[in-house]
């Protein structure tokens, strides 16, 4: 179909206003960061549900691909138009629909901003716990299409534990309700569980039923320096061991630390090697035990103003060098020091400083190789480096993606770890519920 003649029937339906050219920050996600940018014919910004469906139908008619956009906030190229058609930014479903704190519940639209949620719950006595890093900007809808995880998702689970019900646009053009407000439900397929990680390659999600829970009564937060991985590794087993859950079990290895470390608060040790952080969100003797598993080198700064340091780590390791290829393999907790070192080696192998830090509980690292964006022979070393490290994710019994999903940077790389039969699972899945393979291509499964 030509553009102008798909820009003038798509601003019938959601008005012309709102019919964007496709450019700028619609055209990448974090990506960008290792030169990732597509190109689309329009960017289409729907107001509503029906607007959605309508959109969707008219696609699926004249076969536009469609690419759906959350924050624009994805670690793998997910929002990245990479085959044209239209980007469609859910950017104004951001109405809370209904909000029950009494019932520890909310019901919002897929452009609600995940710090929305999080404030809206803190206002009234309650917590969503799903932190991703880039909350302030990514949606709901974009953390259930990536089905996301953050540091307290070691104690509460990644976003599909807090999902209850979803709204969707599914093919070809379809308004579906998968759950909804109630607390358990079994009577179908896990069609919701699909949805939860789907990447926009199953449908669009419009809107989305969420529990909450009541605000937890403590935040207490501490932070242990190691001399290296190994030594974090026990500490990591150490606070597992101590009959408390934390809330959070974090790390950064020395590389990340000597990026990072010297806005750590109250300074940091001259010969750290690696870094634990957790939190107690229970009572104050909890926290005395895991200050105590930390061992002897335990600190304990102001928790806001650790948290604080934390969430800037990705951001300083960015503009180390301007740029950088970041993944997010998981391993088994206890394989965490080996993956850790092991980065650093592949790293090296192509030429390339890496690092790592992440989500420690979880034995999900944030492997990162640093590269200037505008050098192509930096890209390639560090695209062909990840291969090394979803080997090694594969060989350490662990996965290619433990929160940011595959997009169209690993959308190759399922087999690495399913069985064919599971890979064959999944293509007819997609198959089945996009069958003209409209919904984000090329993205997720080859
Ligand atoms: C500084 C920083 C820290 C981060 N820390 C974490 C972290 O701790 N844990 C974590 O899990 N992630 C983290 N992320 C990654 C990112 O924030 C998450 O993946 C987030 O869930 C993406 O949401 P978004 O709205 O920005 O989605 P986008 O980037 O817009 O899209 C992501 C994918 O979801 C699809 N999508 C978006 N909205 C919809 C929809 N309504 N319907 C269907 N498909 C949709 C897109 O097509 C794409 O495939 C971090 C990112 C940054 C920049």
């Amino acid at each position: 179909m030509k553009t102008d003649a798909l820009i003038h029937d798509l601003g019938r339906i959601v008005g012309a206003e709102h019919v964007l050219e496709a450019a700028g920050h619609y055209l990448h996600d974090t990506t960008l960061t290792m030169g990732l940018r597509g190109e689309a014919e329009a960017v289409v910004r729907p107001g509503s549900t029906e607007e959605v469906a309508a959109t969707v139908r008219h696609c699926y008619e004249h076969d536009v691909p469609i690419v759906p956009r959350g924050g624009g906030t994805g670690f793998a190229g997910g929002a990245t138009p990479t085959q044209g058609g239209i980007v469609l930014s859910l950017e104004r479903l951001a109405r809370v629909r209904s909000f029950d704190p009494l019932l520890w519940r909310i019901e919002v639209e897929a452009g609600v901003r995940t710090h929305s949620v999080q404030r809206l719950a803190r206002e009234n006595g309650l917590a969503f716990p799903v932190d991703p890093g880039a909350a302030e900007e990514s949606q709901i809808g974009g953390n259930i299409a990536t089905n996301a995880g953050g540091p307290h998702c070691f104690k509460y689970g990644v976003m599909r534990a807090w999902v209850t019900g979803v709204e969707a646009v599914m093919a070809p053009g379809e308004i579906a309700r998968f759950g909804g407000p109630v607390r358990k439900d079994v009577a179908g397929y896990d069609l919701l569980g699909l949805l939860c990680g789907s990447e926009g390659t199953l449908g669009i999600i419009t809107a989305a039923w969420l529990r909450l829970i009541p605000a937890p009564p403590v935040s207490l937060a501490a932070a242990g320096f190691y001399s290296d991985a190994a030594a974090g590794q026990e500490a990591i087993e150490q606070l597992m061991a101590s009959g408390v859950q934390p809330a959070a079990i974090e790390y950064l290895d020395a590389a990340t630390l000597a990026i990072c470390g010297a806005t750590f608060p109250g300074g940091m040790p001259a010969d750290a090697g690696f870094l634990v952080i957790t939190e107690a969100d229970t009572s104050e003797a909890d926290f005395a035990e895991l200050v105590e598993a930390l061992g002897p080198g335990a600190r304990t700064p102001d928790p806001r103003a650790l948290w604080r340091w934390r969430d800037s780590v990705s951001l300083a390791v960015t503009v180390s060098r301007g740029g950088k290829l970041s993944d997010d393999i998981a391993v088994p907790v206890d394989r965490l020091a080996e993956a850790v070192e092991r980065t650093v080696e592949i790293g090296r192998r192509h030429g390339l400083q890496a690092c790592s830090w992440g989500h420690a509980g979880d034995g999900n690292l944030h492997s990162t190789f640093l590269l200037d964006p505008g050098e192509p022979a930096e890209r390639r070393a560090a695209n062909a480096a990840a291969e090394e490290l979803f080997a090694l994710a594969a060989e350490l019994g662990g996965t290619i993606s433990g929160e940011h999903g595959l997009g169209v940077l690993k959308n190759h790389k399922l087999s690495l770890q399913w069985s064919p039969a599971a890979v064959g699972a999944h293509d007819a899945v997609r198959g089945a519920l996009d069958p003209k393979g409209l919904f984000n291509p090329g993205k997720k499964l080859a």
